[in-house]
């Protein structure tokens, strides 16, 4: 018998990229005519190869539709049906990052798919999955305990009801899935980062009363053709993936170990989701990657080529320079162009990774939030060496400055870790004195914690007492806020673009939103009677830009809330700011305010 492709495949690859790889794809087709469309019976009859046994053996294979569709293809011991949700009820829980909510949506798209039902009443579930992290020993113990509460709310479960299922999913199931099966008996699923697809299976294995794993990493799986689906679907702001996984391996980070290995997305799938968001009305998005900036798609023939990847200058990685790609620049600039109207931000990335052309780009672009994130970590060159971070103190700050330089109304935030292994007071004193320099508007401090797998677990000693990891922790938060402080305060008396996100925690009569710097901003909730040329009142919603001049700041936690005054609301829809906007030049910005926002007639000068 002749044996053929299936139609399946064949539909699957006459749409397909080129490859950079021509070989790994070549050898994917291959192994294709060898087995595709033989199904089960053929490969019992030849019996399983050492394929069978390994996950994505080619670079480039997964992605590729013809990829997806074998993760999506049946399991012969598994009666199809039993994959399908049928109604029964998820909830989720999502711990960490960004990355996590994004995972979380890329999870409930894959079981909605299925059947499932998402419910936001714990006592509803018949299914619970965390989203967990593993990032530091507190992250995890706030799972640990969670999970006791939910074992014991598994076990009151009436006998009347369908057994109530528990999943723990992303960094914590790849790095603890040992305690976690031993430990916690009745955990039932567990799902690493880049196991999402198999959700479905691993529930229905789960069905009959025994455990279910997969926590295989691997090299090309970007969730590509999943588009997630938001868990707030009346979000104006939203996630995009772009990249996963880490290759930097800086030695306190556990995030290469649980994440897996740097890998990008696409540059097609990014943009369709980013065009669907817009038509869906989203205004913000916030393009996500472990270290976004390190973008690299190498997806179709003509990204290849073979330039060197340009660096920030006094920057090094520790793996060996990767040449050719889309790169990130080329990325952020295709979609800042899709909706003039819709902010763009980028988050987590690296400081190796800016070269000229991305920070140009932002300067110029109306759209590109002028916000960056720069993790330094210390200000000591011993200690990021011992972290291994690929620069020194000055490199960072010649960085800051040529930074500064390009976009001068740049705000920055960072990452700082108190009491790494080996440091000393006087490096200690180096952070601050960084801190003291820089002047970030927003920052991330928390104190070191030893990571199993990593490099400092294995060659460097934990050997800062933890009252002196805390008092190092104290005093940086302190000198942070201070300077955040001081960089607020020359906010007031200005006039901030504000996008408003809804209803503030603290006040049903207040909104709240974002500068373009990422500072949160608290205004007057105001009914305009006068404003709408209908004669009717007008409310502001959340995905309206309003115009505000600040009259106070209010310095309270890690983030610093501005009173504003209300000036000016978003008196035209979407659509016409569209009329009036070219691409993202200044013209947009004056047509915004000239004459898609109109000042509202009602109180001006509120504040507390
Ligand atoms: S760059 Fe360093 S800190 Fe960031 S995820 Fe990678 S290894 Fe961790």
């Amino acid at each position: 018998m002749l044996l053929r492709p299936s139609e399946r495949w064949l539909q699957a690859h006459s749409s397909r990229y080129g490859y950079c790889s021509v070989s790994s794809s070549h050898a994917v087709s291959n192994e294709h005519r060898k087995t595709g469309g033989s199904g089960f019976s053929s490969k019992l009859a030849a019996g399983p190869s050492f394929r069978d046994f390994v996950k994505n053996v080619a670079a480039g294979e997964k992605g590729s539709p013809d990829l997806q569709e074998e993760a999506e293809e049946t399991h012969p011991y598994l009666p199809e049906d039993s994959q399908i949700g049928t109604g029964r009820k998820v909830y989720f829980e999502t711990y960490g990052c960004q990355m996590n909510v994004n995972d979380t949506e890329i999870a409930w798209s894959i079981l909605q798919k299925k059947g499932y039902l998402r419910t936001s009443d714990l006592a509803q579930a018949d299914v619970i999955l965390l989203v967990t992290c593993s990032v530091r020993e507190k992250a995890e113990q706030t799972i640990w305990n969670r999970l006791q509460q939910l074992t014991a709310l598994k076990r009151r479960r009436p006998r009347s009801q369908t057994p109530l299922k528990i999943g723990i999913l992303g960094c914590m199931a790849e790095r603890l899935k040992k305690q976690l099966l031993e430990r916690e008996k009745l955990v039932d699923v567990l799902a690493g980062p880049d196991a999402y697809r198999d959700l479905p299976r691993l529930l229905s294995v789960s069905e009959s009363g025994q455990q279910a794993i997969n926590v295989l990493l691997s090299l090309e799986e970007t969730y590509a053709d999943v588009m997630p689906v938001q868990l707030h679907p009346q979000a104006r702001a939203a996630f995009v993936s772009i990249m996963r996984g880490c290759d930097n391996m800086c030695s306190y980070c556990i995030v290469p170990f649980t994440r897996g290995r740097e890998r990008s997305r696409p540059l097609a799938s990014i943009l369709q989701e980013v065009r669907m968001l817009s038509d869906q009305g989203v205004k913000e998005v916030t393009l996500l990657g472990q270290n976004v900036n390190s973008y690299r798609d190498t997806s179709e023939v003509q990204f290849c080529s073979s330039e060197p990847t340009h660096m920030s200058r006094g920057f090094s990685s520790l793996y060996r320079d990767r040449k050719g790609g889309l790169r990130f620049s080329e990325l952020l600039e295709r979609v800042s162009r899709i909706d003039p109207d819709m902010r763009v931000r980028f988050t987590s990335p690296h400081p190796k990774d800016f070269p000229d052309e991305v920070l140009q780009l932002i300067q110029e672009r109306h759209n590109i939030c002028k916000q960056i994130h720069l993790p330094a970590q210390s200000g000591s060159t011993r200690i990021l060496q011992a972290m291994r971070r690929g620069y020194t103190r000055e490199a960072y700050l010649e960085l800051v400055d040529h930074i500064r330089s390009v976009i001068p109304e740049v705000s920055l935030s960072s990452d700082f870790i108190a009491g790494f292994c080996g440091e000393t007071e006087e490096d200690h004193l180096q952070t601050v004195s960084l801190l003291r320099e820089v002047r970030y508007n927003v920052g991330f401090l928390f104190a070191y914690s030893v990571r199993k797998k990593t490099h400092a677990y294995h060659r460097l000693q934990d050997d800062v007492p933890g009252e002196v990891k805390q008092r190092r922790l104290e005093e940086l938060i302190r000198v942070f806020r201070e300077e955040a402080a001081s960089l607020n305060l020359g906010l007031v008396g200005s006039t901030q673009l504000v996008l408003v996100e809804g209803v503030s925690k603290r006040s049903a009569v207040e909104l709240s939103g974002r500068n373009d710097s990422n500072v949160k901003v608290i205004f007057p909730n105001l009914e305009d009677p006068t404003d709408c040329a209908s004669g009717g009142t007008a409310g502001i919603k959340p995905g309206d830009y309003v115009r505000v001049k600040v009259q106070q700041e209010h310095c309270t936690a890690r983030i610093l809330l501005t009173r504003l005054t209300l000036v000016y609301r978003s008196a035209q829809g979407r659509q016409q700011t569209q009329q009036h906007s070219s691409d993202m030049s200044k013209k947009h910005e004056a047509n915004v305010f000239n004459n898609s926002y109109k000042q509202l007639k009602t109180p001006v000068g509120w504040f507390r």
